[in-house]
């Protein structure tokens, strides 16, 4: 029998920290601005003036980890903030990005990180194919930019679909392609793709399953303690699954799980849109998916029809609690819980080929 010493003891325990915790610096994370709360109105045939946005530094998670966001009550698409929240590591190593912002306001999104540094741009990695993630996907290309993504999005972006009215679909912008690939693996669900030393820090691309898109990729600084969870959550609207872009909303419950897993509850969260969160907040939102889930598939089985389902209002208890739950936003979520529960279309190349309600 080995005989016990406070050493072998020191060694297990060091054993069991998994690698993601870490302790924030001292002083950190900042919040500059946080994002509107609304309610927002627009008139009919408002159209955005993207010359009046502002795409500001509104978080420092790090003494050189910034967060930007746009400008509030501007933007129809995201009133409560502009734009998708975008990512800026810097230092000497260059600079190391997390989406782009619009197209049109990439040169003001790189003014904003000129403020702070002026490091070539290296590194960028989309979270998602969404334009207000990816629109200046170019433009930073243009500027030294090696962009990565999942596979998924590559092909979403290559594929850009045919626009409502009928016209064919518009050439995609060959220079904002990813051109770093990777792809997500039950497998290894969890584990990074690739994995930077940069600037002092260490960041994971982490690929995810078919959740908001069936191209996503969650970005987690190990020293910062901060996970960039992008779209399969938000506390600004109601739950939004991308389905033609392959997403589900079965994947955001298990995107959902396995954020549990990879944060520690200090872990900051820094969804696509919305508040910062913590791992906890998470679990409200997660049995609002899983009971409305439920009761649109007892009312499909019933063989009710969508227009019925959306007639039964699922939503109303979660309204109060809510903040952006315009009808709109209800609607949407409630049609893709209803055409998930039954015949789901299997992603193909990035894409489902959904059923049209007109
Ligand atoms: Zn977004």
């Amino acid at each position: 029998m080995r005989k016990f010493t406070w050493a072998m003891l020191g060694l297990a325990a060091l054993a069991a920290v998994p690698a993601t915790v870490t302790t924030q610096e001292a002083g950190f994370p900042v919040e500059i601005i946080k994002p509107g709360k609304g309610p927002y109105t627009f008139p009919t045939g408002y159209q955005t003036p993207w010359e009046k946005i502002q795409i500001m530094v509104t978080s420092k998670m790090s003494p050189n980890l910034f967060v930007l966001h746009g400008s509030e009550a501007l933007d129809p698409a995201h009133p409560d903030a502009s734009g998708g929240r975008a990512m800026a590591l810097f230092g000497p190593d260059g600079v190391l990005m997390v989406d782009t912002e619009n197209r049109q306001v990439a040169d003001k999104t790189l003014a904003a990180i000129r403020s702070f540094t002026t490091a070539p741009i290296k590194i960028l990695v989309n979270t998602h194919v969404h334009s207000d993630h990816t629109g200046a996907n170019g433009f930073f290309a243009k500027q030294g930019a090696v962009i990565y993504s999942q596979e998924n999005l590559r092909n979403e972006m290559l594929r850009v679909p045919a626009r409502a009215n009928g016209q064919a679909a518009p050439a995609p912008d060959m220079a904002g392609i990813p051109v770093a690939t990777y792809s997500y693996n039950k497998a290894t669900e969890g584990q990074p793709a690739v994995t930077f030393n940069m600037n002092g820090e260490t960041v994971d691309f982490i690929p995810m399953m078919p959740s908001h898109t069936a191209g996503d990729t969650i970005v987690r600084f190990r020293k910062a303690n901060v996970i960039y969870i992008e779209d399969f959550y938000r506390n600004f609207g109601y739950p939004f699954a991308d389905q033609s872009n392959g997403g589900s909303i079965k994947g955001m419950l298990e995107a959902i799980d396995l954020i549990q897993k990879l944060a520690n509850p200090t872990t900051t969260l820094i969804p696509g849109h919305g508040t910062l969160v913590k791992k906890q907040d998470l679990l409200a939102y997660r049995s609002m998916l899983v009971d409305v889930m439920a009761k649109v598939t007892t009312m499909r089985n019933q063989g009710k029809s969508l227009k019925d389902v959306l007639a039964a209002n699922l939503t109303a208890p979660y309204d109060k609690t809510t903040l952006g739950d315009t009808q709109q936003s209800k609607d949407r979520f409630i049609t893709e819980v209803y055409d998930e529960v039954k015949d789901f279309p299997p992603v193909v190349d990035g894409k489902r080929t959904m059923p049209r309600h007109d």
